[in-house]
């Protein structure tokens, strides 16, 4: 194996000392590691499995995703090593954590502070649409934070590229996290990626600024059937603004839910402090 010691406690891969392991998903392992040519720290996704049948495809996709994408809010990828068992991803370090890491002891961000992320996170989408690329799997998990604080969208495993003509043919697979999942998934009659990415970035923004989830029930079927009626309510505190534009993207018909452009024309996308103002 090239994943060889090189000294007592350090694995080498290429020029990348490997440290701890930073988290976990479905389908990889990331872990901190060192660019000895450069000391800098990256993190490493490391695929455990990559030939099996139905990961080599997967693996692939979400490489010739990442290499079509540069913005300040997504996880870049440097380059792909392969040792005889893995495939890993050499990204950006998020150094920061998770994104939800910072909300209160309430569980939730004020306005001011769910806007400011929101801006970060609705830029990266528009960037990715425009780049022809739909993430599909917006969460928390996949949010993270660098070292300056700035927001990385991460982990384009379930993401989707445009056909060659540039178009948004409709989707069928089935994919995201239960409770970030558009209505239209639900329904299996086809979907448009970009407008079921606006939506589960909506419920991010309520879960920021009301600090539980906008749909949730004990009973997945329950919570399916919310999701799927769009039935949910703001918390007391949200401002009228905010409510507006939750109601807006939360709208269980895709037809009639605010698009990306929309939503930075929306008045609460453009009031409040500025970036600046806020210090960030
Ligand atoms: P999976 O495709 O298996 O879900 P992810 O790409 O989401 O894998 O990575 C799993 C977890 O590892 C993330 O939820 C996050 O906590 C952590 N992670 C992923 N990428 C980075 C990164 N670039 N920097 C720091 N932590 C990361
Ligand atoms: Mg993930």
């Amino acid at each position: 194996s090239s994943e060889s010691p090189a000294a007592a406690g350090t694995v080498l891969l290429g020029r990348y000392e490997l440290g701890g392991l930073l988290g976990r998903g479905a389908s990889a392992k990331v872990y901190l590691a060192r660019d000895l040519l450069t000391g800098r720290s990256v993190a490493i996704k490391s695929f455990p499995n990559p030939r099996a049948a139905d990961r080599q495809g997967a693996i692939e996709r979400e490489a010739a995703i990442l290499r079509r994408l540069r913005h300040r809010h997504v996880v870049r990828l440097h380059e792909i090593l392969a040792t005889r068992k893995k495939v890993h991803f050499v990204l950006d370090l998020a150094a920061g954590g998770e994104l939800f890491s910072l909300v209160d002891a309430s569980g939730r961000m004020t306005e001011d502070l769910a806007r400011h992320y929101f801006r970060q996170l609705v830029s990266a989408v528009r960037y990715c649409h425009a780049r022809g690329v739909y993430h599909r799997d917006i969460k928390p998990e996949n949010l993270l934070l660098d070292a300056g604080g700035a927001l990385k969208v991460a982990d384009f495993g379930l993401g989707a590229v445009a056909d060659s003509g540039g178009g948004r043919s409709p989707r069928h697979t089935a994919c995201g996290t239960p409770a970030y999942v558009a209505p239209e998934i639900l329904s299996r009659k086809g979907y448009d990626p970009a407008k079921v990415d606006v939506w589960s970035c909506g419920v991010v923004l309520f879960v920021l600024a009301a600090g539980y989830l906008p749909f949730n029930d004990a009973s997945l079927v329950n919570m399916y059937r919310k999701i799927y009626a769009g039935r949910f309510r703001c918390p007391g505190w949200f401002s009228p603004a905010l409510r507006d534009l939750v109601r807006r993207v939360l709208h269980p018909d895709p037809a009639a839910r605010i698009d990306a452009d929309g939503i930075v024309a929306h008045p609460w996308f453009r009031a409040g402090a500025s970036d600046e103002e806020l210090g960030r």
